[in-house]
């Protein structure tokens, strides 16, 4: 019922019934549960013209819970805030380097800035009903371990009991994924919104390394064991510079965005945006090389999936202007089916904030699974709130002395 209120905001309690089968009155009792828990809202009148009964209309509650999305980047930590109409209700990056880092120093940092967006969710006084964190790395989503990170070392990290451990007040359930992956997805719900929008796709995220995730028909496709999509691996140069994952010469060590920034001379983004808009010439022959590069790599890809469609997220996005030629180039040159049909190289809707808004959208996406073991959640937590608000009161700031 919840997905049949999502996919059509406005519908009427007849038109729930309508589309999931159930008989008016069992859809008016859970209605009226869901409407209790805030997770719908019901308003107005049905739009709809012409004779008959008009009931009111339902729609996802922009008062509902939040989702909590974390993103462990190789060099920034990201968290956002996000409501169950896509609202976002705060979104916070810390540049910080995750790399050469023990796993439980970044844990430390990942525990800090969960904190810091909990309590600011408090502040708004908004539920969070899960936690979602996009990791960039192959991650077994069953049990939330990651089984390697490359870029951040990681090998074999329960980060899901990590998580529990340093965070015992961590709300609602915790979903656990491969950055990439759930960039796709998120990139996939905002691409509903725009004209044209393609449902089969392969959303390269560019950053230090570099992922790839595989959309087909609207749905995510990563594998057997939910490896797949790992772009950045790609063999560019056998004998190339050695790669974080022990081989030479991935692509993500030849058009990442170190490479990129090495080739053109200068320290960030910013400043290669910058130099790119002045006309530098080092900047664009950078950006013109790692278009190539990328653009041969995702013919292969093209040629072997069919995708009609390439978005370029993360950094890529913002060097979308100076990018999709040279690589569109590569893909006329190299896709075998291009003479017959053109793929059509876009920028992201989300850039760089598609993966942690994808870990939010993942936490959300639990509550609209399973509402009930929300509303439970939900009625144990204000219990505990009431009995325990005068030693609150008292304790100040709310953090839990675990922490
Ligand atoms: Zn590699």
């Amino acid at each position: 019922m919840l997905d049949a209120i999502a996919s059509a905001p406005g519908v009427s309690r007849a038109g729930v019934a309508a589309r999931t089968g159930l008989t008016k009155a069992t859809v008016s009792t859970v209605v009226d549960r869901l409407v209790t828990a805030s997770l719908v809202r019901e308003h107005g009148q049905e739009r709809r013209s012409g004779p008959g009964r008009r009931g009111t209309s339902l729609s996802l509650s922009p008062d509902g819970p939040c989702g909590l999305g974390v993103e462990i980047g190789v060099d920034y930590l990201a968290t956002c805030l996000v409501g169950l109409t896509g609202e976002v209700r705060g979104e916070w990056t810390r540049h910080r380097d995750n790399r050469d880092l023990p796993p439980e120093q970044v844990l430390s940092r990942v525990a800090d800035a969960l904190a810091e967006a909990l309590a600011d969710a408090r502040r708004q006084d908004v539920t969070v009903a899960g936690v979602g964190v996009a990791v960039p790395g192959l991650v077994d989503t069953a049990s939330g371990r990651v089984t390697v990170a490359p870029n951040l070392g990681w090998q074999d990290v329960d980060l899901a009991a990590e998580m529990h451990t340093r965070t015992p007040e961590l709300p609602g359930q915790l979903v656990v994924g491969n950055e990439a992956n759930l960039a796709a997805v998120a990139e996939l719900h905002a691409l509903r919104h725009e004209p044209a929008s393609p449902s089969s796709f392969v959303h390269v995220s560019g950053e230090i390394g570099i992922g790839a995730g595989i959309v087909l028909d609207g749905t995510l496709f990563d594998g057997l064991h939910g490896f797949g999509g790992e772009l950045g691996h790609f063999p560019v140069q056998p004998r190339g510079p050695r790669c974080s994952c022990g081989a030479r010469g991935c692509l993500e060590r030849l058009a990442g965005k170190d490479a990129v920034l090495d080739r053109a001379g200068v320290d960030d983004v910013d400043a290669l945006v910058a130099a790119l808009d002045a006309g530098d010439s080092t900047a664009r022959a950078a950006v013109r090389a790692v278009g190539r590069v990328l653009g041969s790599t995702l013919s292969a890809v093209v040629n072997l999936l069919d995708v009609p469609t390439i978005v370029l997220g993360g950094v890529y996005a913002r060097l979308h202007p100076w990018l999709s030629e040279p690589l569109s180039a590569e893909l006329g040159d190299r896709v075998v089916g291009a003479p017959r049909r053109r793929v059509e190289v876009r920028r992201s809707v989300l850039g760089g904030e598609a993966a942690v808004r994808g870990a939010a959208a993942a936490a959300l996406r639990t509550v609209l699974t399973d509402p009930d073991a929300y509303v439970l959640r939900a009625r144990q937590a204000e219990s505990r709130t009431t009995s325990s608000v005068g030693s609150r009161m008292d304790g100040g700031n709310g953090s839990s002395p675990a922490s």
